[in-house]
């Protein structure tokens, strides 16, 4: 065997690894919900849980494993209007507050 060789098998094992993360990332449901302000990650908790999220201008509701803006002092509510956020990847962004409710 080439050394050649070695690196193709090594780089097709890699990206076969990367196309099953991407795949499982794709099918799962989000599991968990980011609290962000000014973009820095400052709770995180389980979708399956329901709870009252209480932040200083916002508060954020999870119930029936979906996430949602429940109240906002933002003058265009934008992120109550947002609806109820479930999938992985989807958010919901209150821009005059800098708050970011993310599915992970
Ligand atoms: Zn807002």
């Amino acid at each position: 065997m080439k050394k050649g060789d070695i690196f193709v098998i090594a780089a097709v094992c890699i990206l076969a690894a990367a196309l099953a993360g991407v795949f499982f990332a794709l099918k799962k449901d989000g599991k968990t919900v980011l609290v962000k302000v000014d973009n820095e990650v400052v709770c995180e908790y389980p979708l399956d849980t329901d709870r009252e999220i209480v932040l200083e201008h916002n508060t954020a509701v999870i119930r029936n494993g979906e996430a949602y803006m429940r109240e906002a002092d933002c003058k265009n509510q934008i992120c109550v209007k947002s609806g109820k956020i479930s999938k992985r990847g989807e958010c919901i962004v209150c821009l005059p507050n800098r708050v970011i409710l993310e599915i992970k």
